[in-house]
């Protein structure tokens, strides 16, 4: 996270003080506060590592699922064919097939395998929190079939390699900022094609473009291309290939990106994994899963634009922290936040709050504001912190280093 565009604001004055209700002692008092007195944190409080860019803290664990909504990724899908209408499949039987894709892409999101290597891991089984939905314009379905002699075609080889080529996606795209525009294209002509040209299922993802050739003229049933597809929307969400890189995750071992285990040799046993090549591109690491989800809540990633901005409606359904917790990584939070008796939550990156969403914080709970930033990211307010008490149990906020409370609504 990058504050540096922003003024910090200065902590350590008792901030205004709203009460709600006034009676006998034993009755529950409630305060709203927008400032906070500043108290320093011991030293096995404060983090030492950097609790708002470690991947591991936007890992979808099982235990933290309740802070990891599914996220929704727009998708939608041109099919690129021929003047001729030869090369492609017709209206009917594309929308029936990207209807099939999305199911069986999105149950494999549901389905996370285990990790295949390094042989004898222990590494964790955590499901990808997100899903593809078919983004529609006002007056259409969200796919799109173009016609076009010149930019229909697909070529990974030889003289009229275009896999790079961004010509299609520039002409063609729609809502290419907000939503993954998928492109199917057929490979170029048999006559065009050198002797080693291989008519395969193949992808490319550029930007937010995807070009895919192959699934007309292979023939491959839906659940076939899903994993490609896995495979290429993982590229845009911001995963790199795993056998031969440094994609930025301990998780997942280099190896020889062998299709398939045999056994015997460099393939006793292959990977699975999603961004390896192989016959089942099944499994995300933790690792994975962290860099993904760090970029849906990264408010300046371009990932992020590709989702539905649920949290920007309110839940009623609020959040109850009952034990201990520490937020690394920011999040984008859908309902209030309740720390209930006796638990603390302690708060170290970015939180954004639905508008008329509250963090509460009952008698004898601590809220603990360590260098965060609590705000509404959809443009609304929110609606502060309310500290409560009864008798001499009292809620607690305490923040230490620099913390930016914005877009609280106004008493
Ligand atoms: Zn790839």
């Amino acid at each position: 996270m990058n504050y540096r565009y922003f003024a910090w604001m200065s902590i350590g004055v008792i901030g205004m003080i709203s009460l709600l209700y006034t009676s006998c002692s034993r009755k529950l008092l409630t305060e709203r506060i927008t400032q906070i007195d500043q108290v320093e944190l011991s030293k096995n409080q404060k983090s030492t590592t950097n609790a708002c860019r470690d991947a591991l803290a936007y890992t979808p664990y099982p235990e933290s699922q309740a802070l990891f909504p599914t996220q929704r990724v727009r998708l939608n899908f041109h099919f690129l064919n021929t003047e001729d209408k030869t090369n492609n499949y017709s209206i009917d039987k594309s929308k029936d097939l990207v209807k099939q894709l999305l199911r069986n892409a999105n149950l494999r999101l549901k389905t996370n395998h285990k990790m295949n290597l390094p042989i004898g891991n222990d590494t964790p089984v955590c499901l990808p929190s997100y899903e593809y939905i078919l983004q529609s314009q006002d007056d259409d379905d969200g796919i799109y079939f173009h016609y076009d002699d010149e930019l229909c075609f697909f070529a990974n080889k030889g003289k009229f390699r275009n896999n790079y080529n961004t010509d299609v996606i520039e002409k063609y795209a729609v809502g290419l900022d907000t939503i993954i525009n998928v492109f199917f294209m057929p490979h170029i002509p048999e006559e065009k094609r050198s002797k080693s040209y291989k008519v395969t299922r193949t992808g490319v993802a550029l930007g937010n473009g995807l070009k895919i050739a192959g699934f007309f003229e292979t023939g491959k049933q839906p659940w076939e291309i899903a994993t490609l597809l896995n495979h290429e929307v993982g590229h845009i969400l911001g995963l790199r290939h795993s056998w031969n890189t440094n994609d930025g995750c301990e998780d997942t071992p280099r190896n020889p990106n062998c299709w398939s285990s045999k056994g015997t040799g460099n393939c006793t046993v292959a990977s699975n994994n999603v961004m390896d090549y192989n016959n089942s591109q099944m499994a995300w690491t933790p690792c994975q899963l962290g860099l993904i989800h760090r970029q849906f809540n990264d408010q300046y990633a371009t990932q992020r634009k590709l989702l539905v901005p649920q949290w920007c409606e309110y839940s009623s359904k609020a959040l109850l922290i009952h034990e201990d917790q520490v937020w690394e990584g920011a999040k984008d939070m859908h309902s209030d936040i309740i720390v209930k008796s006796g638990a603390a939550l302690m708060i170290k990156c970015r939180v954004h709050l639905p508008q008329g969403a509250m963090i509460k914080v009952e008698p004898g709970a601590t809220l603990i504001l360590d260098a965060c930033y609590l705000h509404n990211d959809c443009g609304m307010e929110w609606g502060g912190i309310e500290v409560m008490t009864r008798g001499k149990k009292k809620g607690l906020v305490i923040s230490n280093g620099d913390v930016r409370l914005e877009n609280i609504v106004a008493d």
